[in-house]
């Protein structure tokens, strides 16, 4: 077996180590003995977007995302488009997965049209959402609790139909007030988490590289891995949000 990533405008949406990612991806395949490589398209790049099992698109603030508009609607947005029907698994976080939807506003009344791979939009707000936070993904998305951190002013709406990645434990989410996080859509597993989010959340690595092996070789399941590390870390943060969460309930109730 082998999975084919693509690291999608590596050199403009790449915040707070998002580029983790990629490496908890390939270094999960490869302690399974699964073969990986990893391509990039930047801005500019002639090569197709077509053959990928696996895109990634990480975040980026309102002035790169800006900043590669031209690059997106000179045919990438037909491509993500294709690639999303198609199947592929993707995943893309906060800017890169406002790109997905259909467009954003931001605080100050600039509109980006973006992607419309997704019935989702996002409008800037004054006050950013910054914080650490928890959700818990739902169970087409395999219902782990999920640790994250989070620094966006975009709110993002999904449209009817449209579901969300998870629910919203501590923290704010997709827009701080439906409790509502990210986006799952087909394939697509969308998330306002950087930090990077898979090294610490295994769990979700695994089930999106299972969603896109299954595409590719039909339904697999991976091996467990020790992952002691990596959960202590994630026991202890969920547990510090969880108690914090908790004195904030008894403080404004
Ligand atoms: N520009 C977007 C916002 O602030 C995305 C920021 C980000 O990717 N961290 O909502």
């Amino acid at each position: 077996m082998e999975l084919r990533i693509c690291h999608l405008y590596p050199d403009v949406l790449n915040l707070y180590g998002d580029r983790g990612n990629i490496l908890c991806l390939r270094r999960r395949l490869e302690w399974r003995g699964i073969g990986v490589s990893v391509d990039t398209r930047p801005i500019g790049s002639p090569a197709a977007l077509g053959g990928f099992d696996l895109i990634f698109i990480g975040g980026g603030q309102d002035f790169e995302q800006e900043a590669l508009l031209d690059d997106l609607h000179r045919g990438r947005d037909a491509e993500i488009r294709a690639a999303v029907d198609d199947g592929a698994a993707v995943l893309a976080i906060c800017g890169g997965y406002q790109m997905l939807g259909n467009y954003y506003e931001t605080h100050d009344g600039r509109r980006c049209d973006f992607v419309g791979a997704i019935d989702f939009y996002t409008v800037g707000g004054e006050k950013r959402m910054i914080g650490n936070y928890l959700f818990q993904c739902g169970t087409v998305s395999g219902g782990s609790v999920v640790v994250g951190f989070e620094n966006h002013s975009g709110r993002t709406y999904l449209g009817a139909g449209v579901n969300p990645l998870g629910t919203v434990l501590a923290g704010f989410g997709n827009n701080g007030e439906d409790g509502t996080e990210g986006v799952r859509w087909k394939n697509v597993f969308g998330s306002y988490s950087h930090g990077p989010l898979l090294p610490k959340n295994p769990s979700l690595c695994d089930m999106i590289l299972e969603t896109a092996l299954a595409r590719k070789y039909g339904a697999v399941l991976l091996e467990p891995l020790p992952d002691m590390a990596e959960k202590n870390a994630h026991s202890e943060i969920a547990n510090r949000l969880g108690a914090e969460n908790k004195l904030a309930f008894e403080r404004d109730s």
